[in-house]
């Protein structure tokens, strides 16, 4: 089998590292600069509580993430977001908390009179998201941003209240600038094939009902935190595949084969270099072989955010909590962007006489809110949820976490940008990119994108292309 040094230990590589084994090869390592694995994927345990720092769960509805559970034999530690009164996600506007109208799919509703109840919206925002089926079909196939299109579809009210912090949010990306066709890409074909989002989502919810399937939660998670999956993932390596506290400097062309050159002053050769690194860390480390593509990997941007957990006691806080959270629109001119309501959204996430919150702050909107140091990202956090949720109790238990350059932004032109990457890429065999910045951020996506990096690998295999020879030297020279 070749030989493959991995670089990234996040959820991207590790899904690399376990394919690759699975199929077969066991000459592989994997190089992590920080003293963990698992990236962005981090839980804490402490006082019966479960915090996440990154990622909190997957969404159910790519599957990866749960096959890749299944694989690793997880199935029985899967845990589902609870649905119903749980599962209601909250807008904050105009001073209070408004539920999202029952039926509303991301940013269409699909439900009349839960719609036209709701007082989040006013009636002048009902009735432009109501004209929605009388707007022409958008013509040619020009990138859009989230905002144009729901501006153009809905209206200006749906898209500040509803689809920008929520959709948006979900990308820490300014809805200006957000590609529509590279993270929602359904919209888009629904306007071309209905003519109309509010009569394609009609269609789309009727058979589900009549046919009373039971749908599986929207989102998943792991029973002691996502960390479990990564944890498992490296159980489940060898030892000598793995390597942490080790930074990859460059690589470069070492006669057929390319060499990994390490901070810890050794190289690596290998007949395939997979990078899961950020998308400009992967460009420092092409730079020599390919400047145009350090160019174009660099093209794409990142943000920061950060996300603070505090626990209280149950009857610290009034508020009834039932339900997944909340978003806070751009616009209510408050801090923070979003909270989850941990322990409603998941079971065994707190004490049973505590409550588990978690707030996010900044993304691509209010960048520097994120980059201040952990105390004052508490106390941003408790202000705001004094003032949002009436708290003012001292938290049993507080944890901030700083992602700085961490979210990838699916810019317009993003899908373009991918295709000139991959198309540098084709002048280096070998040499292949997995993780957030490409097809998509979520786990399922970082999953996927490994596994697609490892039938790539076994195609050039198949193919016998610039395959590994039996007088190789070893894989790793000690300068
Ligand atoms: C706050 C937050 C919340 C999120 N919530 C969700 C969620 O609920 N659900 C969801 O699906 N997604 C979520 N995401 C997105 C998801 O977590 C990430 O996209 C995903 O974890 C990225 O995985 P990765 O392996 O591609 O990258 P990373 O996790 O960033 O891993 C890359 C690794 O490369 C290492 N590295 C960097 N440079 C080098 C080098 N030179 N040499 C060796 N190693 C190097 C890094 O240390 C890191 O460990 C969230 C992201 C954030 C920031």
């Amino acid at each position: 089998m070749t030989r493959t040094v991995i670089v990234g230990g996040g959820i991207s590589g590790l899904a690399t590292a376990f394919t690759l084994q699975e199929r077969g090869s066991a000459d592989s390592t994997l190089i992590e600069s920080s003293p963990r694995w698992g990236g962005k994927i981090t839980s804490f345990h402490e006082d019966g509580f479960t915090i996440e720092g990154g990622p909190d769960s997957f969404l159910t509805q790519k599957t990866a993430a749960i096959e890749l559970c299944r694989r690793l034999g997880l199935e029985d530690q899967l845990v589902g977001s609870n649905s119903g009164k749980s599962a209601a996600t909250y807008i904050w506007s105009s001073g209070r908390l408004h539920r999202m109208p029952e039926g509303m799919m991301l940013m269409a509703p699909t439900m009349v009179l839960p719609f036209l109840r709701s007082r989040l919206i006013s009636w002048p925002g009902k009735m432009r998201a109501g004209l929605e089926v009388f707007i022409p079909r958008a013509r040619g196939d020009e990138d859009e941003s989230l905002a144009g299109f729901v501006r153009r579809r809905l209206g200006n009210e749906l898209l500040n209240k509803i689809a920008g912090p929520l959709m948006g949010g979900i990308y820490a990306a300014d809805p200006e600038r957000l590609s529509l066709k590279s993270t929602f890409p359904t919209f888009l074909e629904m306007e071309k094939k209905h003519g109309s989002l509010l009569r394609g989502m009609m269609k789309r919810a009727r058979p589900r009902a009549t046919h009373g399937t039971k749908r599986p939660p929207m989102f998943m998670s792991l029973r002691g935190g996502l960390q479990q999956l990564s944890d498992a993932l490296v159980a489940r390596l060898p030892e000598t595949n793995l390597r942490t506290g080790c930074r990859a400097l460059a690589v470069s062309r070492h006669s057929d084969r390319y060499r990994v050159d390490l901070s810890d002053g050794s190289s690596l050769l290998a007949d395939d270099v997979v990078f899961a690194t950020p998308s400009f860390v992967t460009a420092d480390l092409v730079e020599q072989l390919d400047p145009t593509l350090a160019a174009r990997l660099r093209a794409i941007r990142y943000v920061s955010t950060a996300t603070v957990s505090l626990g209280f006691r149950r009857s610290e806080v009034a508020h009834p909590l039932q339900g997944a959270g909340f978003i806070v629109p751009p616009s209510e001119g408050r801090r923070i962007t979003a909270c989850s309501w941990s322990s409603a959204k998941f079971q065994h996430r707190a004490p049973e006489d505590c409550v588990l919150l978690r707030v996010f702050i900044g993304g691509a909107l209010a960048e520097e809110l994120a980059e201040q140091d952990e105390a004052a990202l508490t106390q941003l956090a408790r202000e705001e949820l004094q003032a949002i949720l009436g708290i003012v109790a001292t938290p049993v238990l507080a944890r901030a976490y700083r992602w700085s350059k961490a979210n990838p932004q699916y810019d317009l032109g993003h899908e373009e940008r991918v295709a000139e990457i991959e198309r540098s890429l084709g002048n280096l065999p070998g040499l292949h990119l997995a993780g957030a910045a490409y097809h998509g951020p979520g786990i399922p996506d970082c999953i996927q994108s490994g596994i697609k990096a490892v039938e790539a690998i076994a195609a050039r295999q198949a193919r016998g292309e610039n395959s590994c020879r039996s007088d190789a030297p070893s894989c790793c020279i000690e300068s």
